[in-house]
């Protein structure tokens, strides 16, 4: 029996873990949810997986959900605050951490869940752009077990040796004979949109994903393509890759998840629906098989599959998350802070789609070349590069 801990349990990615868990109850119990505000959400799944703790970070939630759930008379005990988040992350009885939370925000509980040594499924890919090399060195210190969520790293996981699977982050490629990971994306719902109609798209537009649901600001990030960026710096960090080991490749039918090119000439690929219940199901079942209730690929109706290499005119922010993994930490820190800000603001409608580019680009210009070596600097890094992005947004 694994026992759960599920961060950021009331967006896109924790609802689909609940929803592969609710089809084996015999193999994961549930120890704690989290939430930041969703009381709603929450009291439904407090009610329905009975766990010992809900974390709900806002307080007036929190006091909320524990009002609400006395009433019902759950036996979930609510805690409050985020220092709760690392609590609950670090209790010796959780086996398996779920790191779902959106953004910086979940950078200090996955870190906690790293530090206790514990299973660790990585949705939360911010977090490893953010703090990569001591990321990884937690994970060899701590004895953690790291397995990616993302769809193109558990993808490309899938189509490694085992012995690269165990030694996240420290194996190397080429010794193992592999020449390139080949990183695919969508290209997002603007794919054949005309360049100079980009700067006119709505929040909504860019949410509508043309074959993936999930919450906001990877919808948008996926839209620029700083999705595939961010997943770039993921995969450097995750897989060990150098420059020449990355390609991004545009897969409009998101069918093939990512793959892995051997010089031997063979190509290994993971295939599937797009859904994340299946690397979910992966990594919570890893080594084993689970179902997880995603209907399996028909080939005789699939159509065609295409494949191009991404235009970097549309595509302004994949270049930058490129050119910040090539430069450092401090590039790439700023780069994933300054582009949280921008999205929100585009969200807001305070900022046209294409100038989210241009904000990141002026925040990494301004802040890129700062040296972090603790968690503490790159926290502090990452505050400067919020105010140096909403400077840049007010000038807009
Ligand atoms: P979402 O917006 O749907 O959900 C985010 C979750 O984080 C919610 O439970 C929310 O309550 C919580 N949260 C938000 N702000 C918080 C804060 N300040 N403190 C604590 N909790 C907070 O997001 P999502 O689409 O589920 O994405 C979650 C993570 O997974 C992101 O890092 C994303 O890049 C990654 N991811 C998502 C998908 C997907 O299909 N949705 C795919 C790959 C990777
Ligand atoms: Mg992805």
């Amino acid at each position: 029996m694994e026992t759960l801990a599920i961060l950021g349990a009331t967006g896109s990615i924790g609802q689909s873990t609940l929803a592969v868990v609710r089809q084996h109850p015999e193999r994961f119990s549930l120890f704690a949810l989290s939430a930041h505000s969703n009381v709603t959400r929450m009291v439904t799944d407090c009610l329905e997986f009975s766990p010992r703790y809900a974390v709900m970070v806002d307080a007036l939630a929190a006091k909320q959900l524990r009002h609400e759930l006395a009433q019902l008379n759950s036996a979930t005990e609510v805690l409050s605050g985020s220092e709760a988040l690392c609590e609950v992350a670090r209790e010796p009885e959780v086996t398996t951490v779920m790191a779902a939370i959106v953004g910086a925000a979940g950078l200090l509980s996955t870190l906690a869940a790293v530090k206790a040594g514990k299973r660790v499924l990585l949705a939360n890919k911010e977090a490893l752009v953010m703090s990569g090399e001591l990321f990884i060195d937690a994970v060899h210190r701590y004895g953690a077990e790291l397995l990616p969520i993302d769809s193109e790293h558990n993808a490309i996981f899938q189509c490694l040796p085992s012995s690269l699977q165990q030694n996240p982050g420290r194996g190397s490629l080429s010794e193992a004979g592999v020449s390139k990971i080949l990183l695919t994306g969508s290209g997002g719902p603007f794919r054949y949109t005309p360049i100079n109609e980009l700067s006119a798209v709505t929040p909504a537009q860019a949410i509508a994903h043309p074959n993936w649901t999930m919450g906001p600001k990877i919808s948008v990030d996926s839209a620029t393509m700083m999705n595939k960026g961010l997943e770039y710096i993921e995969a450097r960090w995750l897989f060990n890759a150098d420059a020449a080991q990355l390609q991004v490749l545009v897969h409009p039918q998101s069918v093939v998840h990512s793959m892995v090119q051997y010089s031997d000439g063979s190509v290994l690929a993971q295939l599937g629906q797009p859904d994340m219940m299946t690397p979910i199901a992966h990594a919570l079942a890893y080594p084993a098989r689970i179902a997880s209730g995603v209907a399996p690929l028909d080939f005789c109706t699939l159509g065609d599959l295409s494949f191009m290499a991404p235009d970097m005119a549309r595509y302004p922010c994949l270049q930058l998350a490129i050119d910040a993994c090539a430069s450092g930490q401090g590039a790439t820190t700023a780069l994933n802070a300054a582009n949280e800000i921008a999205v929100a603001a585009f969200l807001a409608g305070e900022l046209n789609f294409m100038a989210i580019a241009e904000v990141n680009e002026a925040v990494v210009q301004t802040l890129g070349a700062s040296s972090v070596s603790t968690i503490d600097e790159i926290i502090a890094l990452d505050n400067q590069a919020r105010l140096c992005a909403t400077a840049q947004i007010r000038k807009h």
